[in-house]
């Protein structure tokens, strides 16, 4: 028997933007898939037929707020599981980031929320993106405790974001650091459906959403990269089907393709700094993409006593980025590898 979807998830952007609370929080959609409203920006979906080793899916947009591609897709990833148009296996959490940052456009309020997980938030001062990454954090902690009703439970974590810039590879992804091996196979098979690039490798621990994921339960994660930062209402959709068409693949449990290509792989060698705030040089214009390659011998930032200097035949930047705060990454420098991500370790 259809029940009738209620309001707030035919538009659960707007519901999240306007702040709204439903007044109950859960319901059934139909016989056999339920939902729970989790926490602003936060919808649980799942089937309540459950077998006893599941697959349970973390679908999470605007970590930063002014990536809005991501958000919009999973807006209409939400209407269609609601209005059953997508049929899913296991439990999904949809979670919007930045919510304030969202309302505003902008990449962060007072702190890249990025790099507070795992408790990082615990040593800041006090600030909207410190509290909603702890926020989160709990949120997290309470899908994985109602997810784990077995033990044979696998969580998959896909993190989406777009570029501050173009890039060499227009898609891709990066694995956060793990020991042993990174990804599944079938991730990496799901990158390729997706037209992921390229993925780059992290080696060691960092303060990212798909990084604390990826400890807590061992999630397969990845924070991936889909394309250039637009406006709400500016970003065309179409340009993002492969990624949209290959979640809906994962979420519903079919059978996923071998996929036609594989992802570059890159490992992660090096971090650009900003050390101070009066003297830090990034030697890289606004205008560079992500993945260009310098040779052996270019500086790239210089901060007093400190620069950078490529070392390696070749290295390449990503993610450079002059308006940090002293003591974050101003670019990471990575270099190609022959490593397979799902042996890597
Ligand atoms: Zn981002």
């Amino acid at each position: 028997m259809h029940q009738t979807v209620p309001a707030f998830l035919q538009d659960f952007l707007q519901t999240t933007l306007s702040s709204l609370t439903p007044e109950c929080p859960e319901g059934a959609i139909s016989g056999t898939l339920s939902w729970k409203w989790l926490g602003h920006g936060a919808i649980l979906f799942y089937r309540t037929n459950i077998q006893s080793s599941t697959n349970s899916y973390i679908i999470s947009s605007g970590i930063h707020g002014n990536e809005t591609a991501p958000i919009e897709i999973c807006n209409q990833l939400i209407q269609e599981i609601a209005q059953e148009s997508i049929s899913i296996q296991g439990n999904i959490l949809f979670l919007f980031g930045n919510i304030e940052a969202m309302r505003q456009n902008k990449r962060f309020i007072d702190d890249d929320l990025n790099r507070l997980f795992s408790g990082k938030h615990h040593e800041m001062p006090q600030s909207k993106e410190t509290m909603r990454a702890l926020e989160i954090e709990n949120i997290i902690q309470r899908f994985i405790h109602d997810s784990s009703q077995s033990s044979e439970t696998t969580f998959v974590h896909l993190d989406m974001h777009t570029a501050i810039r173009g890039s060499f590879y227009k898609r891709f992804a990066i694995a956060p650091f793990k020991i042993g091996p990174m990804l599944s196979k079938t991730l990496v098979n799901w990158m390729g459906n997706a037209g992921i690039e390229a993925v780059l490798l992290n080696a060691k621990p960092a303060g990212t959403f798909s990084y604390f994921t990826s400890q807590l339960v061992n999630a397969d994660a990845l924070t991936l990269e889909l394309g250039k930062a637009l406006p709400f209402g500016e970003n065309n959709l179409e340009a993002f089907s492969s990624v949209t068409l290959a979640i809906r693949q994962l979420i519903s449990g079919g059978e996923i393709p071998v996929a036609s290509m594989t992802p570059k792989v890159f490992k992660i060698i090096n971090e650009l700094e900003r050390k101070t705030d009066s003297d830090f040089r990034l030697l890289i214009d606004d205008e560079v993409e992500n993945f260009t390659a310098y040779p052996k011998g270019t500086i790239l930032a210089t901060d007093k006593d400190y620069q950078y200097c490529v070392t390696h035949e070749e290295e390449r930047v990503v993610f450079p980025n002059r308006h940090v705060k002293p003591g974050l990454r101003a670019g990471l420098m990575v270099i190609e590898s022959d490593i397979e991500p799902h042996i890597a370790s």
